[in-house]
């Protein structure tokens, strides 16, 4: 999901939704805004692309305010109903209260069962609004200490924005697994998912709000305050590999840097002769222009994308998935046909897409096709917020190297290494005892309990 809040500028919602418009690839199953204008709360959230659902007059002049939180949705748990679209919005004693999540929380059934037993009544299914609840029965006065309450209880990954009467607060799960960034612009303090959404509306970038850190925009500027004990960084390295927009700096790192330098890694771990390096667009181009760096082979658009086609796997239906890629790529066969053609991805998932890129290209005429990816094998589910499919649909987890390259019918497949990942990232390697992200899907190491996957009950 995306997140995007501002505070103290007139015009809060219309740089919301170009926030919201910049961070489309993090969701493209619903948008919200809500906004705040010194008395009154607004918002409007609906199905469907920013563009859309922000574009009309209408809308916006009905987001009056000074401050705003907004929210592009990305079905991880709760399903894809209308009810489920965030911020989501209540009143409580102390006033309104819009709150919106990027992450996925672990403990969410077990917490949603113990709070329906005690008479909370859910508007929606999804595991975000268990916090609303926890804040709501917090016995603290103010909200920070009641968010800081409700916390104390929630496990998983998460970057969340809060709009008050008062403030616009920002924060990260004490391991820092989903982004979160602020900015300036003129007066007014910005929080959001990634630097390119503070790029499209000429904010400056401050500084990724820390791990386990909770952020308060309000009339008095901006403060911090670190209420959970202290816990090793474990952000996202998915998120450099396919998430975030290659032009967003996260985590003190540039995203397209490093995917071209995986790209660099993969080419020295596993060079074949061959004549042309083609990426899978517009995944695999970053990593395709580093690998063919490295290899000294030329880069080609040997497949060329329809842009007017979101991202395959976004769309909840397999049906639907299953006839997205066609409409997505067609190969180019001036660049294919005859040549010895390495294909660049970012990673393998089902295998489905990468089985019928290969056969487009084979049938393009290509004589030989290698396939590198720049990211080792996916193994594993991610539970943090991630929408990868069940174990038992990974092909990795079906089949060694050998057997995936057997699937998606191809003359050989390399991934990159997990340490060749790591040094990538500038590292020099995986500390097995201490990693420095999340790389669970490649892994299983699963830095944060899986409580309601294990079925434990909390009994805090
Ligand atoms: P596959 O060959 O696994 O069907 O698809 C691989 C390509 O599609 C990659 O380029 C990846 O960007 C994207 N992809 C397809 N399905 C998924 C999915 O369920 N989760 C993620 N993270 N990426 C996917
Ligand atoms: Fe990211 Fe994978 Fe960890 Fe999920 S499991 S948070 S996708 S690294
Ligand atoms: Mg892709």
């Amino acid at each position: 999901c995306a997140l995007f809040g501002i505070y103290g500028t007139s015009d809060a919602a219309a740089h919301s939704a170009l926030g919201l418009h910049a961070l489309q690839h993090r969701g493209q199953e619903a948008s919200g805004i809500v906004t705040f204008d010194g008395r009154h709360f607004h918002n409007h959230r609906a199905a469907g692309l920013v563009g859309d659902i922000f574009g009309t007059q209408a809308v916006m002049e009905k987001l009056v305010g000074y401050s705003a939180i907004g929210h592009n949705r990305y079905a991880t748990t709760g399903g894809s109903s209308d009810r489920n679209i965030q911020p989501i919005f209540a009143d409580f004693d102390f006033g309104g209260l819009a709150l919106a999540h990027n992450g996925n929380l672990t403990n969410a059934y077990l917490l949603r069962k113990e709070l329906v037993r005690i008479g909370c009544l859910f508007q929606s299914t999804t595991d975000t609004e268990v916090i609303n609840h926890l804040i709501a029965r917090s016995n603290y006065s103010t909200v920070v200490d009641r968010l800081i309450d409700a916390l104390g209880r929630v496990k998983g990954a998460y970057s969340l924005l809060l709009l008050t009467n008062e403030a616009l607060i920002g924060v990260r799960d004490p391991m820092g697994v989903r982004p979160l960034v602020i900015g300036r612009l003129d007066d007014a303090w910005i929080l959001t998912s990634e630097s390119c959404a503070l790029d499209i509306i000429g904010a400056r970038f401050v500084r990724d709000v820390e791990p386990g850190e909770i952020v308060i925009a309000d009339g008095n500027g901006l403060r911090s305050i670190k209420p959970f004990a202290k816990q090793k960084r474990r952000f996202c390295v998915f998120e450099h590999i396919y998430f975030a927009r290659p032009d967003s700096k996260v985590e003190g790192i540039g995203v397209y840097d490093a995917r071209k330098n995986i790209g660099r890694e993969l080419a020295k771990e596993s060079p074949i002769p061959a004549d042309v390096v083609v990426p899978v667009p517009d995944s695999g181009v970053p990593a395709a222009i580093g690998y063919a760096a490295q290899s000294g082979l030329p880069f080609e658009l040997g497949i060329i994308r329809n842009h007017y086609v979101g991202r395959t796997f976004i769309e909840p239906a397999d049906h639907i998935r299953h006839l997205g890629v066609r409409l997505k790529h067609n190969a180019n066969r001036a660049h294919i046909e005859g040549k010895r053609v390495i294909l660049v991805d970012d990673s393998i998932v089902r295998g489905t897409t990468s089985m019928k890129i290969v056969e487009m290209v084979r049938n393009a005429g290509a004589k030989e096709v290698h396939m590198r990816i720049a990211a080792p094998p996916t193994t594993d589910p991610c539970f943090y917020g991630i929408d990868t499919p069940d174990k038992d649909k990974l092909l990795a987890s079906r089949y060694d190297v050998a057997g995936m390259a057997k699937f998606i019918g191809v003359d050989s497949l390399a991934f990159v290494s997990i340490d060749g990942l790591y040094r990538a990232m500038g590292l020099p390697g995986r500390d097995a005892a201490s990693p420095a992200f999340c790389d669970a899907c490649f892994t299983g190491d699963y830095p944060i309990d899986l409580d309601d996957v294990l079925g434990v009950e909390d009994r805090q």
